[in-house]
């Protein structure tokens, strides 16, 4: 199980700010992507859109995070929108001349989740002109998201689900679990296992499917099979009963 986010601060910590967005729908959606993800400050820098926390698009992407849409802040200027925060990081498809170091998405989630002093903001570019050189240049770092060179500008709420699962990673990192959640029984022994062969291979016997005297590989590869599932004492039994009753019958 995922701890509460409440276990880590990065989820209050992280900003996300939208510059100049002309698409109220992307407003909806980026707020979408935070939530989902766990992050909820979202600030709008100079939107060119009209109205884009109440705009009916806008609320429709948003769908279940309208909490967030509806607590984003509208400010003037970049200025205003990163008061308070000490790491800015400009997200961009575009390498520059001038720029500050480039960071991967994930670079940048191991490093703000490790250095809990940071109170950093992720800031994304408009839909056609992406980010303006000054805001880049004042940021420091740029993080591109490492996607097809033939093709590699994202929808803005598609970078910042990226950016949002990333940093999600990074702040629950060794809290996930390293296998599949879900429900697990007990693990057969050895011992359970060899039973339920020798029980299966008499049972494969008395309805000659398998033949004591040419006995082929068929238990070789039954034994290959069931050594890829991760047999459970359950299951182990289950197999048991099944061999149980052919040989009664
Ligand atoms: N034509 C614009 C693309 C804008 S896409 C440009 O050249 O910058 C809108 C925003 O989505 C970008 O400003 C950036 O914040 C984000 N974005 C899209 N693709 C990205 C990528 N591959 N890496 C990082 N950010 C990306």
């Amino acid at each position: 199980m995922n701890p509460p986010d409440s276990d880590t601060s990065l989820f209050s910590r992280l900003r996300f700010v939208l510059v100049e967005t002309s698409r109220a729908g992307n407003v909806g959606s980026v707020a979408r992507a935070m939530k989902t993800m766990g992050f909820s400050e979202l600030v709008l820098v100079a939107p060119r859109c009209a109205d884009p926390l109440t705009d009916p698009e806008a609320v429709a992407f948003a769908s279940g995070a309208l909490d967030v849409l509806s607590n984003a802040r509208i400010v003037g200027s970049i200025g205003e929108a990163l008061e308070g925060c000490n790491f800015a990081a400009a997200v961009s498809a575009r390498l520059r001349e001038f720029s500050p170091p480039v960071w991967t998405p994930r670079g940048f989630a191991g490093h703000i989740a490790a250095q809990h002093e940071l109170r950093p903001a992720l800031i994304f570019g408009n839909e056609r002109v992406g980010l303006p050189n000054e805001i880049v240049e004042g940021c420091n770092v740029l993080i591109n998201i490492p996607a097809n060179p033939a093709y590699s500008s994202l929808n803005l709420s598609q970078a910042a689900q990226v950016l949002a699962y990333e940093c999600r990673m990074g702040a629950l990192g060794d809290a996930l679990p390293a296998t599949p959640v879900g429900y697990h029984g007990d693990a057969a022994s050895l011992a359970q296992i060899e039973g339920m062969y020798a029980h299966l291979e008499e049972a494969l016997v008395s309805i000659g499917f398998l033949k004591a005297d040419n006995p082929g590989k068929l238990m070789p590869r039954l034994k290959r099979l069931f050594s890829r599932t991760g047999l459970e004492t359950e299951e182990v039994n289950i197999l048991r009963g099944i061999a149980r009753q052919i040989l009664k019958r």
